[in-house]
């Protein structure tokens, strides 16, 4: 008799415009078996970097190889090799479905969804609205598809969290015929992180999602502000696209829209040139030559005043978001800081909390300084707010919608 299969295996892909990461989970009990990327597709120097954490392979660790990958093609199939190696091909039986992140699903796509050719089609329409992100979205899915065809291929989108945001704070106060025609309105990202931290946040209040207010603060290169009410999504600061809201890396986050006419008008700036300047040389870069917040502290920290000038814009924003959000919900059970700064820049925390007493935020110095991959509270035993550090899991949330999907 041949062994009945259990597929509980999820391969996760972020096709980005140059590079794919991946992680390999089984859902039985939430684990990777293998994580790796490949980056600067399309030139000379790729570079594939693959780890199996399970299986025969796990014990020589991480490999690496270089040299030239043309296209996602070419860097799907070299990873499908490298999985292959270790026993965890993509024609296992065991494997159950691959999740594809995709930005941006409009107002159509809510869900995650199995992709077809209709649904296929309209990640393609909604290239417009995200034309850094959804074409590489749309050939990892295209790519993964050739390579097995019976398996079901789901697209979870980034932007799905937030459709429950409410029509009055989703709208732009701008013309409504016009803002119709062109699909003018906030749509929000990172949605599986401020999906998974949300409940994460929760349980570790140990209460059912449904009784807990949650601002999620997710601070990565991007970063984004999420106010979530019982579970479900009510505001959030990226909008039409990830550029709006809080200070990022690189994006300026919110500014007056007359600053693009006036860099146009009087600057003689194309749009081309403005939609560079904002998204890649703007934020903490901009402010101070640095992108990277440990680069900002460290300066900071040696008296650098524009590094300095640069934290200091960077947990303003923080701070008036902190504040709309508070009042947004009403009631707030829990601040949360996630992604690469809210996990890791303890000084970051402490200066956004930092005057908020009012508010009911106040943390507990030495929590806040320890450093963890658990997900902690940090705030002071009197304060009202809980305060907490949890680690996003973006691939885990993705895995664990797309296998939900496929075995419902
Ligand atoms: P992405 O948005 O690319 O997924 P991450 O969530 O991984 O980014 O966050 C990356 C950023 O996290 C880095 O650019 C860096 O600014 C910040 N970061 C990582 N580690 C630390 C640290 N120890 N202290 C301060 N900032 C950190």
């Amino acid at each position: 008799m041949t062994p009945i299969v259990t597929a509980s295996r999820v391969l996760v892909l972020n096709s980005g415009s140059s590079s794919v990461k991946y992680q390999l989970l089984d859902m039985a009990d939430s684990s990777r078996l293998a994580v790796g990327l490949v980056e600067r597709i399309g030139e000379q120097t790729s570079r594939l970097v693959h780890e199996p954490l399970a299986g025969p392979g796990a014990a020589g660790g991480k490999r690496e190889q270089t040299g030239p990958i043309a296209d996602h093609e070419a860097a799907l199939k070299a990873v499908a090799a490298e999985l292959a190696a270790d026993g965890l091909g993509l024609d296992s039986p065991e494997l159950a479905a691959v999740g594809h992140r995709v930005v941006h699903g409009g107002t159509r796509f809510t869900r995650p969804t199995v992709v077809d050719e209709e649904v296929l089609a309209e990640i393609r329409n909604l290239i417009p609205l995200a034309p850094l992100h959804n074409p590489a979205n749309v050939t990892g899915i295209e790519v993964a598809r050739s390579l097995r065809a019976d398996l079901p291929q789901v697209a979870v989108f980034d932007t799905a969290f937030h459709a429950t945001v409410p029509e009055y704070a989703a709208r732009y106060a701008i013309d409504a015929a016009t803002a119709q025609k062109y699909a003018v309105r906030r749509y929000g990202f990172h949605g599986t992180s401020h999906a998974y931290v949300s409940r994460a946040a929760a349980a570790l209040l140990g209460k059912p999602a449904a009784d807990v207010n949650v601002i999620v603060l997710h601070l990565g290169n991007g970063a984004s502000a999420s106010a979530v009410r019982g579970g479900v999504c009510v505001e959030t600061s990226m909008g039409l696209t990830p550029l709006e809201g809080l200070v990022m890396g690189t994006r300026s986050g919110d500014v007056d829209p007359a600053v693009v006419f006036h860099l146009a008008r009087v600057g003689g700036l194309s749009v081309d040139e403005i939609d560079s300047l904002l998204n890649k040389k703007s934020g903490l870069l901009g402010l101070c030559g640095d992108n990277d917040m440990r680069e900002v502290l460290r300066r900071a920290g040696e008296g650098d005043e524009s590094a300095r000038l640069a934290f200091d814009a960077y947990i303003h924003r923080l701070k008036k978001y902190i504040g709309a959000y508070t009042a947004v919900l009403g009631r707030v059970d829990a601040v949360v800081f996630t992604a690469g700064v809210g996990e890791n820049a303890h000084q970051v925390r402490e200066a956004a909390v930092e005057g908020l007493a009012e508010l009911g935020l106040a943390l507990d110095a030495r929590a806040n300084a320890v450093r963890s991959a658990e997900p902690r509270l940090i705030s002071a035993e009197h304060a009202r707010v809980a305060v907490a550090v949890i680690p996003t899991d973006e691939e885990l949330e993705i895995a664990a919608q797309a296998y939900a999907l496929v075995t419902r």
